[in-house]
């Protein structure tokens, strides 16, 4: 398995510091509806997590859940799991779950994964070991994930990626998701941006440090069904483009260029048309068509320019990213204990 690693970044391994046990090991898991998942998922990632560190603490974001997540949750922090409960005012979307999350975590290593146990407890220890070897960011890459797209999906998830990445200094791994692995620096980085657009994978990459990633393949969703749609998919793609590309701007801008070129050559061949070959100018088929055409380009631009307006009017409001209801305390840890 060899995967590249963030080129921005050269780096071998000889120079990244080799780590220990971690002190503590938080997980961050953002829950919308997930009460039928999360009461086996939760105690089965205690028994399998908590030996590879001194402390666990497993953050579970309350997403607004209509069922009965919250009572759930509850009930394993009340059987003693080092369990803690972050819960949201309302649904406001994973993405903000996900930034609510790691606000709150206190771990010197943070994984973030799905409620849902589509994520491998399996790959998560993999990921433990390679922060062990130095990497500070370690991301998950759904393998297969290409190949069983339709050709339509595949061209829509390239066309993004090329325009996320055009003009960007950064990397930006495809098919790597949200669940990932991050360092506390990392995190406190990531707390650093203000901005109110959260397109977390892009975040992610912006903020650099050393990472690699390794392959996993999802489990199959234990109950439920997603809560991703195509629509909610083109929404999140946007945001991400119109959060790190100026491509489709200066696309914009290119096409203004080519009209009127190419306006500007057909003017000089109607006047040829007429003193040199003597033809009779005609056509108000070619007119129409030309007018409605070009009316649509603009409005498409239009559309486009005002994308991006809209981002920036989300962001010049600064409202918070989440509201909520309430955390539980910290949990005490052993080493807390003795002093
Ligand atoms: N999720 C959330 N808020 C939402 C939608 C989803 O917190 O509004 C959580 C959900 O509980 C799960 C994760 O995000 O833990 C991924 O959601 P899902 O399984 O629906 O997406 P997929 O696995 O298809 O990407
Ligand atoms: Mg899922």
């Amino acid at each position: 398995m060899s995967l590249p690693e963030n080129s921005t970044q050269p780096h071998s391994l000889t120079q990244l510091p080799a780590r220990g046990r971690p002190r503590l090991l938080s997980v961050v898991m953002p829950a919308f509806n997930e009460a039928r998942n999360l009461s086996w998922l939760l105690p089965k990632l205690v028994e399998e997590l908590a030996p590879h560190a001194d402390a666990l603490e497993l953050m579970v974001i309350d997403d607004g859940s209509r069922d009965d997540t919250v009572m759930v949750v509850q009930g394993l922090i009340r059987q003693g799991l080092p369990v803690r409960l972050l819960r949201l005012s309302r649904n406001f979307g994973k993405e903000a779950a996900l930034t609510a999350g790691l606000d709150a975590v206190e771990g010197e290593v943070v994984i973030s994964m799905d409620s849902d146990g589509q994520h491998p407890i399996s790959c998560a220890l993999q990921m433990l070991d390679r922060w062990r070897e130095g990497y500070d960011v370690v991301y998950g890459v759904q393998r297969g994930r290409r190949e069983s797209q339709s050709p339509a999906r595949r061209l829509y998830t390239r066309t993004f990626y090329w325009l996320m990445q055009k003009g960007s200094r950064f990397e930006l791994p495809a098919d790597a998701g949200d669940f990932r692995l991050l360092d506390r620096a990392v995190v406190l980085a990531l707390r650093q941006l203000p901005e109110r657009a959260r397109y977390m994978k892009g975040l992610f990459a912006w903020v650099g440090f050393p990472a690699t990633g390794i392959e996993f393949v999802p489990d199959a969703r234990a109950h439920g069904e997603t809560s991703f749609n195509f629509m909610r998919l083109l929404q999140l793609a946007v945001t991400g483009i119109t959060a790190f590309s100026k491509v489709p701007l200066r696309v914009v801008s290119a096409l203004g260029i080519m009209v009127s070129l190419i306006s500007v050559v057909f003017g000089f061949w109607i006047v040829f048309e007429k003193v040199f070959l003597g033809n009779e100018i005609s056509g108000f088929a070619t007119l129409a068509a030309s007018i409605t055409f070009l009316a649509g380009v603009q409005l498409l631009c239009l559309g486009i320019i005002a994308e991006y307006l809209g981002r920036v009017f989300d962001e010049v409001k600064r409202r918070p990213l989440y509201v909520t209801q309430d955390l539980t305390p910290s949990l005490k840890r052993a080493s807390d204990a003795g002093t």
